[in-house]
């Protein structure tokens, strides 16, 4: 009998196991997946994620995994608005970091496994078992077709956005809103970044970012009503969005394509209640939102912590465990909902071909300005609070403060 079973050894349920572990909890965490391994990710870490890697002592592993620190971005609004913001210290960090999946999450699995975590990877969870209406544990099979049953007083899933425990408990689904874009994205050699560089251009949105091994990942977002024309030729597609940018494409040209596009558009937004009797959800199982702004590692971490904190307290007796879940979906709420409904407006807005007149003299606004520009940048970080930078009072002060001379649209 373990104290948790955790369902997925990814970007949630590795941390989770792992501070669950720490805590001296004994921990099951399983993966139908063997580590490492790569899945759907442009895999951009902001940098409250990485303060999070910091505090629980892996940061280091990734800094010397070779991935290189991204310490700026430069924004290029249709090459009429462009800036650059630098990343704003957060707990004597100021840098975010790209690494590769098959990285990121080894390094979370075996920090799992060194904190005591008992790791069984090619288990494939078939079945919760059930008390009445109290989960108990999981059926499932392992790598060698056997069929394995352990119990645990709480089941988590840290299963993804498909979540196989949300399916079996009916976990309600709210603040949902449909696929709004689809992504497709690539590495190339021999294109060196210097920081982020992200371009709008006439509905596409062109990222290129420095990962492991010397390679540059670059991703070509656009609205989902165009995923099926675009994936009926992903190789001209992209490169068609490309050309947006000549300096770009340009500079990819001289490089060398190292491995296949890859791409979906299936990418729903939503929040699911995340607990129940024996049950618990966590990272993209919980709440799933478009990759655009890349919120995805940095909530599932932040979401981990909050809920190892309130089975801590129902585990140990300190307070009822559903009491404390509850605590859990009211804080993850607060801290996700914001950025939340930034990612679904930033991400509805590449539907448009241009800029709005509001958008132009906001951002037109921010050119030279930069402290604001900085800040602008730290609130997809997680140093800037949305509703801080976003107020209409905030708003109005950058308009109000702005040099006309430097307005260039
Ligand atoms: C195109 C794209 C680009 C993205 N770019 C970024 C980015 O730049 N930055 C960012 O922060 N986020 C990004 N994201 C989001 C980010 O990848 C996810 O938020 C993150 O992977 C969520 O981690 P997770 O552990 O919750 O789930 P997952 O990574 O989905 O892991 C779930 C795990 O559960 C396992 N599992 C599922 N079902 C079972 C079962 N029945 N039995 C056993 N195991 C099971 C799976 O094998 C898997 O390993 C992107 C997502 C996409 C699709």
């Amino acid at each position: 009998m373990y104290d948790v079973i955790v369902i997925g050894a990814r970007c949630a349920g590795s941390p989770t196991a792992m501070l669950l572990a720490r805590k001296g909890y004994r921990v099951l965490l399983v993966d139908k997946a063997t580590f490492p391994s790569n899945t759907m990710s442009n895999h951009y870490l902001q940098q409250s994620a990485v303060a999070q890697l910091k505090r629980w002592g892996l940061l280091d592993k990734v800094v010397n995994s070779g991935c290189p620190p991204i310490q700026k971005a430069t924004f290029d609004f249709f090459g009429s608005i462009v800036f650059t913001a630098r990343a704003l210290p957060l707990e004597g960090t100021a840098e975010g970091y790209c690494p590769r999946r098959t990285v990121l999450d080894k390094i979370l699995v075996d920090a799992a496994v060194e904190a005591g975590v008992e790791l069984q990877e090619r288990f494939v969870v078939q079945e919760l078992c059930r008390d009445g209406e109290q989960v108990t544990g999981i059926r499932g099979r392992l790598g060698d077709g056997r069929s394995v049953t352990e119990k645990a007083r709480i089941v988590i899933g840290a299963d993804g956005m498909n979540s196989f425990v949300a399916r079996s408990c009916n976990a309600l689904e709210y603040n949902t809103k449909p696929s709004i874009t689809s992504y497709h994205y690539s590495y190339w050699s021999g294109v060196p970044v210097d920081g982020g560089e992200l371009y709008f251009r006439d509905r596409r949105l062109i990222i290129a970012a420095s990962t492991n091994d010397n390679l540059t990942c670059i991703t070509v977002v656009l609205p989902i009503e165009e995923f099926r024309a675009f994936r009926s030729n992903v190789k001209e597609n992209f490169w068609a969005a490309l050309d947006l940018v000549p300096q770009l494409a340009k500079r990819l040209r001289a490089g060398k394509r190292e491995e296949p596009f890859y791409g979906t558009g299936n990418l729903p937004n939503f929040f699911r209640k995340p607990y129940g009797d024996g049950w618990a959800l966590v990272g993209d199982a919980g709440c799933h939102r478009d990759p655009t702004l890349a919120q995805g590692i940095k909530s599932a971490f932040l979401s981990s912590e909050l809920l190892v904190n309130a089975i801590d307290q129902g585990l140990s007796g300190y307070r009822p465990l559903n009491e404390a879940l509850a605590d859990y979906e009211r804080q993850r709420n607060e801290a996700l909902i914001p950025l939340y409904e930034l990612v679904c407006q930033r991400a509805s807005s590449l539907k448009a071909k241009t800029l709005s007149p509001e958008e132009i003299q906001f951002l037109a606004a921010l050119q030279g300005n930069q402290k604001e520009i900085d800040r602008f940048w730290g609130v997809e970080a997680g140093t800037v609070a949305v509703q801080d930078f976003f107020s209409p009072q905030a708003i109005q002060q950058i308009i109000e403060s702005s040099n006309p001379s430097l307005i260039t649209v």
